[in-house]
């Protein structure tokens, strides 16, 4: 059998000595401007840091424990963000930027980002805040009341980061009643002219996703998959690793396998990576899982993107010239652009337009609690127990197993959805708000309808029974349940919830075209065995603890 080289591993930058320099240096006011940055906002090209004049403004950035606790944050989320934070703090620091740096043990901290601006404005005096736009309702209401309560002008600026301004994502939803990921993709791709020829798509088709959709089959990856590039933390990142420990002894997940990247540097070293090893064959297995193969062709770019450590055009450009060199078909590099041009985008968009509201909206009702298992990956199903326990010591899933396993699960069981974004808000390290809700909330629990409109992100409830599982993954030949039974002891939970929950909710997905055939599977079930099933399923949830 081949044997797959250990993953390489691209040693740290050393900058603890910019870090003790930074801590030391002593800022007085008053000052011109008092530009905030936040931990996912660290582009060296960041709006709120043009024109800044070194002798008259000082950038704040604070650690506070209220950010890492108002959801319990994984570890490594929580390492991820104040490590890149302490970096991008030397760099501006090396550039001969005044740097207000709040640490999480600071003995004056307030513990809240709300209390540290006050702090740092009674402190040092400004004219203005500046600020880029927050990536979480929430934050930006706080520091829209910054004018009022400190009485300091606020500018909060357009964040430049993105492919799409809020202006013209609504001019396109504007006048749609059903907001279609799709067209909106062929929007981006005729707009910023990407994989595009003669106005139009590379290949003669605009989504190859048909083709995207192979499992490994029995023997699994062959050979295994390049193990991503590594990046071994360094003094500062390991001081921020004893520090979590140290102050929030109590977060959940590990952050011993802590390697994630932390600087530009790092990012760029991870996008490298990808595009040469594993973008060829992103593509095909982009739905697949593997026991003991987190990462298999994934970018795991997803964290380096949110913290702004890397720009998304950036990364297409990478894979569209990957597969102008022959190096990567057009199936995996159609794919990789989608998701960035398209999905990201399209889910930043829905969560500026529709609003603060969108985070209670429940449209399916549902009401049980999140089972405890999720917190400890404790269960007897396979599928959930390694995803789970991947995510516990990963802060990590792909997408495949973020939809179809932990969010399948939960949407089928009825869990309430404010309940499953909290707990994906603060267990994977690329979680921040205006990314995870909507995928959380939207694509996964189908409960961003409201009463006149119905859902906005998914077209149809993403579910399945364990059949699927089985399918894409080698999950169920571990596991004590069935994947095709719907009756009996050894019944898979998956599949026994699945056409429960379609039974319960026949009335309200009856008017969704989409779910036309698995309705009329479902009527296919005889009614003795309908209820049958009904019992299971009631038994499953108390078994499991999903208490309505
Ligand atoms: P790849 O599979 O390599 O995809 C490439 C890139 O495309 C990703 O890095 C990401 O930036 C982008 N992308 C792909 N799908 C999406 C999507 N649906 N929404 C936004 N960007 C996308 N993504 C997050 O970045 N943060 C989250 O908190 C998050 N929560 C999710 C919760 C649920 C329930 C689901 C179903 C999806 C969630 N996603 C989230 C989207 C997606 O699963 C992750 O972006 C992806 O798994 C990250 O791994 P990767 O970088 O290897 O992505
Ligand atoms: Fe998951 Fe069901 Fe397969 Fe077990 S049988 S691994 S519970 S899908």
């Amino acid at each position: 059998m081949p044997r797959r080289p250990p993953s390489p591993v691209l040693e740290a930058s050393e900058q603890a000595g910019g870090w003790s320099a930074l801590l030391r240096t002593r800022i007085d006011g008053p000052v011109r401007r008092l530009v905030v940055i936040f931990g996912d906002q660290l582009a060296s090209d960041s709006p709120a840091l043009e024109g800044i004049d070194p002798t008259r403004d000082v950038v704040l950035m604070m650690e506070v424990v209220g950010e890492s606790t108002h959801v319990p944050s994984h570890r490594q989320r929580t390492v991820l963000f104040l490590a890149a934070m302490r970096h991008h703090a030397v760099t501006l620091h090396t550039r001969g930027v005044r740097v207000r740096y709040v640490t999480l043990d600071d003995v004056n901290s307030t513990g809240s980002i709300d209390g540290e601006v006050r702090r740092a404005a009674l402190l040092l005096r400004p004219e203005r805040i500046v600020l880029v736009e927050p990536g979480e309702h929430r934050l930006l209401a706080i520091a829209r009341g910054w004018a009022s309560t400190l009485g300091i002008p606020v500018d909060v600026l357009e964040d430049s980061h993105f492919l799409t301004t809020h202006a013209r994502f609504a001019s396109w939803a504007n006048g749609r009643r059903d907001l279609v990921m799709e067209f909106f993709y062929r929007d981006q791709r005729k707009r910023l002219d990407v994989l595009m020829e003669r106005g139009k798509p590379v290949g003669g088709e605009w989504n190859l996703d048909k083709l995207n959709r192979l499992p490994f089959g029995k023997l699994g990856p062959k050979p295994p998959p390049p193990l991503p590039l590594r990046f071994r933390p360094d003094e500062i990142t390991s001081e921020v690793m004893r520090l979590v420990e140290r102050v929030l002894p109590d977060l959940p997940g590990s952050a011993e396998t802590f390697d994630w990247p932390v600087t530009r540097e790092d990012a760029l070293g991870a996008l490298r990576d990808f595009i040469t090893n594993r973008l060829a064959l992103f593509g095909p297995y982009e739905d697949a899982m593997w026991t003991d193969e987190p990462f298999l062709y994934h970018s795991l770019l997803s964290a380096p993107l949110n913290l702004k450590l890397l720009s998304p055009r950036e990364c297409i450009d990478a894979a569209v010239h990957a597969y102008e060199e022959g190096r990567a078909p057009l199936q995996s590099v159609e794919g990789f652009v989608r998701q960035i041009c398209g999905w990201r985008e399209f889910i930043r968009g829905v969560y500026w337009l529709e609003g603060s509201e969108y985070q209670d909206r429940n449209w399916l009702g549902h009401r049980g609690s999140l089972p405890g298992f999720y917190w400890n990956g404790d269960t007897d199903m396979a599928c959930m127990r390694h995803c789970i326990e991947q995510v516990l010591s990963r802060g990590f899933g792909h997408h495949i197993q973020r939809l179809m396993v932990t969010g399948n699960f939960a949407l089928l069981a009825g869990v309430h959805p404010k309940a499953v974004s909290d707990w994906y808000l603060g267990m994977y390290v690329d979680a921040i708000d205006w990314v995870t809700l909507p995928n959380t909330l939207g694509m996964s629990q189908h409960a961003d309808g409201t009463e006149d409109r119905g859902p906005v992100v998914g077209t149809k409830p993403y579910i399945s029974s364990g059949q699927y599982i089985s399918r894409m993954s080698n999950y169920c030949g571990g596991c004590r349940f069935d994947p095709g039974a719907r009756s009996g002891d050894d019944a898979c939970p998956f599949t026994v919830l699945f056409w429960e929950f379609l039974d319960r909710h026949r009335d309200r997905l009856g008017a969704n075209r989409r779910m036309g055939m698995m309705l009329r599977n479902l009527d296919r079930i005889a009614p003795k065995e309908l209820a049958q099933i009904r019992v299971s399923a009631s038994r499953i949830k108390e078994r499991y603890g999903v208490d309505e």
